[in-house]
Parts: C-alpha cells; structure tokens; sequence
C-alpha cells in the first residue's frame, strides 16, 4: 500500500472542489482542518496480569451540521493522519447525502485479533472511558469500522451508560438489534454500494446486469456489496481479502464466498472458483466494474494506469491516491467516490439514532426504503452538478455539492466569539 497522508488526500479533495463552489478563500481554510483532535493512551491489564499501553485517536472535524458522527477503527496502522483524514470524509459524506452530522472518526492502534475477547473488552471500555466527555446523543456518535461491529459498540454505550448513569442508546450506533441497533445497519453500507453501481450504470448507458465485477476486500462492505449487485444480475468474478484473491470467470457465488470466509477466515481456497489471484491482479482485471472495498490508498498511480475497469464505485473510504485518481480521470475511468457510495452505513446509523430518540422500531423494509431514496437522491444530485459544471471528476463535483452545504450551515450560524 502507498505511503500517501490520507489527510493530505482529503486536503487535495477539497482544494479541487472548491474551485467550483462559492466559498471564500478564508472559510474554505476552517472546512479543511479538523476542530479537535483527542490523543490518548490507554493502560489496560492482559490475560496474563501484564499492562500494556495502546495509542487511541478521536477526531472532530466539523459539526456545524450536526453531532460529529463516525466509526473507531481498530487496526495497527491507525494514527492521527489517517482518523483526521477519515473524520473530514465523513464530513463532507453527510453533507453529501444530506443527513444532518458533522464529521468525526476514532480508532485505537493494534490488531484485535492478537488479543482474547476479554483483553478486547477492557480495551474498548477504557477507550470509552476516554471518551466519555466527548461523546454523547447530541455531540459525537460513534459507529464501527474496520475490525469493530456491534459487540465493540454495545461495550462503548453500555461504559457510557454506566458512567452517566442513564440511558442513551443514541449514544453510538451499529449496535445489536436488542441494544437497540435497527434492521438493515449490517448490511447499509453495501447496499449503497450496490444502489450507486445500478444507477452508475444506468446513467452511462448499460446495465449493471451485464456487467462484470472485481471487488477488492470480502469484509462487511465488500462482501454485502458483492452479493447485492449479484442479486441485481452481475457477474462477480473476483473477490479477495488480505490473504489474496480468488477469480472464475464465470462468476462466483457470492454468498458461498462469504459463508467459506466466516468458516476459514479467508477467501484463498475458496473451491467456488477456478483461480487464485494475487491481490494487484484482481485490481488490473478487465471487468466492467472494480469496487474498492479494502482500506485507504490501495489503488496509486502505478496500479491506476494499469486498471481495465470501466466503472470504479468506491466502497472503502479513500481507496484512490489522488495521483491515481488523476491517472483515471485521464483515462476516463468513471469513478463513484466513496462519500456517496458508502454512506449507506452513515444513512443507516442516522436511521438508528433517529428511531432511537423516537424509543420505536422501523421495519427492514422501512429502512430499505428510506435508504433508496437518500442515496437515489444524491447521485441525482451528483450528477446535476457535474453536468452543470465542468467539474473534472464526479468525486469533485460531489465534494462541490458537500462544501457548499457545510458552508452554507456554517455561515447561517454565525462566526462566534
Ligand atoms: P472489514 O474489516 O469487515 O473488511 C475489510 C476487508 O478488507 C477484510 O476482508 C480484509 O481482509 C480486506 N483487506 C485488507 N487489506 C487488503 C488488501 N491489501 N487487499 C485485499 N483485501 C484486503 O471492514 P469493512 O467494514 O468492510 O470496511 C472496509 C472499508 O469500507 C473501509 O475503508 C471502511 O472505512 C469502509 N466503510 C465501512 C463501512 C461499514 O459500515 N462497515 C461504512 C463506510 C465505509
């Protein structure tokens, strides 16, 4: 993976967007830094009696339109860079599609899975303790990310709830259904993925039912995003995860993939398909579409210029360098950009804050429903602006439409003091 600052990345974004928005020079430099970032290290007691010491982050970009909302990723190359980086995306994702959040991300340095589930737990319920006076329904909402899910958040609400002394299930979510999570939050994040690739193909004249795919990364956005666009008549035939990739050219069963995943912890062996890939090939295949659903920076400029994919529709946050992403758009490459594509999950979590405060249930079809139109919506949106400008790239012209509604929050509030 490249050495790119993702933070750099999103600071590029925004200077090539704000070319075609109306914000002034001085404004447009408030909406590229974070307000604050919390640096912390936790102490927690192992198994064996020992302590150890881990690095843990917790950014809040900007609320102007809302509570700071984003996920704790735990992984061992978390750093500041990379959760402000992913702080200022969610940001301008929830302006994107028009949910009424600030931008905010979190994460602890490690590898979960060199730790028991105990040594987990106190591991998150010290993070929590952390957080505490950050956190809460009307100011910052956590959500999973990578290596964290429901079990993480139901520990963070059950810390905060014990420590305030109440109840408040709004405080993070992604939660389990009986902590009060909603139906549809698991699978939010691929469905958007899958939404935006039907109507990527629709406006640029095909049909995402003839088309091919590779997805890169079988995790929880990767794999719900594969089986969905297979249910829409697509051909998935490459898929890979950490450990390599697997391909068969006559598509592969998604679901069987995931079940083997889960069973082995691996897509490599997969006996569904016919060929094992390395994890660049799968990105340089000639399939109609490519969805990034691993990390950040997986495709740089290099990768880029060898992709054969028509269509990319970003399921990772900020899978493209910006040096790729020039590469593509040179190459006319269509690239879906990761702040409409993948904010299904944020769509869904503000559907569980919502139903949270209202103490009600919506039905998976409610929800469903509800996320169609939020999503349909934007691309709309997407796709006016960039035929009414000439924003290079559709990635540009969606940051266009975000900035102008996190500005324009901005200066309906006021400058104060
Ligand atoms: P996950 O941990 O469930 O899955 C990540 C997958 O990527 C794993 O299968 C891992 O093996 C694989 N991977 C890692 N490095 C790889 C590499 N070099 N090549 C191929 N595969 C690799 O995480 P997730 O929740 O699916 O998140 C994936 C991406 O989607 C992240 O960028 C995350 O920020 C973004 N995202 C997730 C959500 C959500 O709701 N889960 C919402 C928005 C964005």
């Amino acid at each position: 993976m490249s050495e790119v600052n993702p933070f750099e990345s999103l600071q590029e974004q925004i200077d090539d967007a704000a070319a075609f928005v109306a914000v002034p020079d001085d404004a447009l430099e408030r909406l590229k830094r974070p307000e604050r970032v919390l640096e912390t290290t936790l102490s927690v007691e192992l198994d064996d009696g020992s302590i150890e010491t881990f690095r843990a982050f917790r950014s809040q970009f900007n609320g102007d339109r809302g509570p700071y909302k984003g996920g704790i990723r735990y992984h061992p190359q978390v750093s500041r860079e990379e959760v402000t980086a992913l702080s200022g995306w969610m940001v301008y994702k929830c302006a994107a599609v028009d949910i009424p959040y600030g931008g905010g991300k979190g994460g602890i340095a490690f590898d979960p899975s060199d730790y028991s589930d105990s040594e987990v737990e106190r591991i998150t319920r010290a993070f929590a303790t952390e957080l505490r006076p950050l956190i809460g329904e009307d100011r910052d909402v956590p959500a999973p990310d990578v290596n964290t899910g429901q079990r993480e958040m139901n520990w963070l609400k059950d810390t905060y709830e014990t420590l305030e002394n109440t109840t408040a299930p709004g405080v993070v979510t992604g939660k389990a259904i009986e902590s009060g999570g909603s139906e549809g939050r698991v699978e939010a994040t691929g469905r958007s993925v899958a939404i935006v690739a039907r109507e990527a193909f629709d406006y640029l004249g095909g049909d995402i039912a003839d088309a091919t795919v590779a997805v890169q990364g079988y995790g929880n956005a990767g794999s719900v995003a594969a089986e969905l666009i297979a249910q829409q008549g697509g051909t998935v035939v490459a898929v890979s995860d950490s450990s390599g990739a697997v391909y068969d050219s006559s598509g592969i069963d998604t679901s069987a993939a995931k079940s083997f995943k889960r069973e082995t912890g691996s897509v490599t062996g997969f006996e569904g398909a016919s060929e094992e890939l390395s994890n660049r090939e799968l990105l340089t295949l000639d399939v109609d579409l490519l969805v990034p659903a691993a990390l950040e920076n997986a495709i740089d400029a290099a990768i880029a210029r060898d992709v054969r994919a028509d269509v990319i529709v970003e399921a990772a946050n900020g899978p493209l360098t910006p040096d790729a992403d020039d590469v593509l758009a040179d190459r006319e490459v269509a690239v879906f950009p990761d702040i409409l594509a993948n904010a299904g999950g944020v769509t869904v979590s503000y559907f569980e804050w919502v139903q949270n405060r209202q103490r009600f249930s919506w039905s998976l079809e409610r929800v469903n429903d509800e996320l169609e139109t939020v999503i349909t919506s934007a691309f709309d949106a997407l796709i006016e602006r960039h035929e009414a400008t000439d924003a290079p790239t559709l990635r540009t012209a969606m940051y266009a439409v975000a900035i102008e509604r996190v500005h324009r929050a901005a200066t309906e509030a006021g400058t104060w003091p």
